[in-house]
């Protein structure tokens, strides 16, 4: 069996010469922000997916809006409920 000869070998070049910061450190409390407003803490897991990704106030919106609308940030999947967290 014989190797399609188009590709060359050769590493791939080294990224741009900009010292990009590590990865981890930035976006870990972004993680905590809800998907929609990025502004409170998300709190209310979906139904079915089990995502959690929205805040109370978002998701009350959500689930009192149009039911084509509700959709999972993450997945797309359908929401067809949200999870109540008693505090
Ligand atoms: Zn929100
Ligand atoms: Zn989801």
């Amino acid at each position: 069996m014989k190797a399609t000869s188009t590709q060359q070998h050769q590493q791939p070049s080294s990224p741009p010469s900009s010292n990009s910061a590590p990865l981890a450190t930035r976006d870990e409390g972004e993680h905590l922000k809800c998907d929609v407003c990025m502004d409170k803490d998300k709190s209310i897991p979906l139904i079915p997916c089990r995502h959690l990704c929205l805040c109370g106030e978002c998701a009350g919106r959500l689930m009192s809006g149009p039911s084509a609308k509700r959709l999972c940030p993450r997945c797309r999947q359908r929401i067809t409920d949200t999870q109540q967290v008693y505090l």
